[in-house]
């Protein structure tokens, strides 16, 4: 680790950065499993705030809990955002580069050698976030965990690093912030991203909103 103003940069787990280096460089690419990854994630967040607001009153705001996603054309990046529970530094950390879930670990473990092949198996074994780097060629996920009264950016280009610092005024919750690859860009399309979206809305039992649409 090193740090310079706030900010501290991380290697990932060996089998992390394999795994990324296998996800940003095969020729397959699922804008589908990607997107249903961090939909994924964002509703158990949400799931989680749920449990916490019941079993403790100081975290009951009112508010609705739910995922908005929003396109930002200019800038050619897709954002995935949540009011769930947040994550510290330290669980940005583990979570999001430092031990390797079992599901990416089962997946290496299969790989044959045949990388297109086996990068379409990801679907199957759930490799979870680091799916996000089929389509994308840099990630920022911000995060504030309803513990805390402060955020942190966590960013990488999927090479074997990342780095971590604070953000100030944070809402609770989690922003993915995905910028995405030239070949990943008709996700910036509403029509095409709304239709991927109307898939996995009925499996999630929290609202998708888009563009104060909802899903
Ligand atoms: P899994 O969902 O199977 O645990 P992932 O790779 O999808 O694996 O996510 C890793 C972990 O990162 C999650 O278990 C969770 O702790 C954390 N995480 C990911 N996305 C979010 C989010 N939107 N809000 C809060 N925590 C998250
Ligand atoms: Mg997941």
């Amino acid at each position: 680790m090193s740090a310079a103003a706030g900010k501290e940069v991380y290697n990932f787990q060996a089998e992390i950065t394999r795994l990324l280096h296998l996800l940003a460089h095969s020729l397959y690419e699922s804008k589908e499993v990607a997107l249903r990854e961090l939909v994924s994630n964002a509703s158990d967040a949400l799931d989680k705030m749920r449990f916490v607001a019941l079993t403790d009153a100081s975290q009951r705001d009112g508010a609705t809990l739910e995922i908005e996603i929003r396109r930002n054309e200019e800038g050619g990046e897709l954002i995935i955002a949540d009011n769930g529970v947040g994550m510290t530094h330290d669980e940005m950390i583990a979570n999001l580069g430092t031990i390797a879930k079992s599901g990416s670990l089962e997946f290496l473990k299969g790989l044959t050698g045949d990388e297109k092949k086996d990068v379409s198996l990801i679907g199957q074994f759930g490799v979870g976030f680091y799916a996000s780097f089929m389509i994308a060629d840099k990630v920022r996920v911000r995060s504030r965990s309803y513990r805390e009264k402060a955020g942190h950016e966590w960013v990488s280009d999927g090479s074997g690093s990342f780095s971590i610092e604070p953000v100030e005024a944070m809402e609770r919750g989690t922003q993915v912030i995905l910028h995405l690859k030239e070949s990943a860009k008709e996700l910036l399309d509403e029509h095409r991203l709304k239709r991927i979206l109307k898939d996995y809305s009925g499996f999630v039992s929290h609202p998708i909103k888009m563009a104060d649409a909802q899903i």
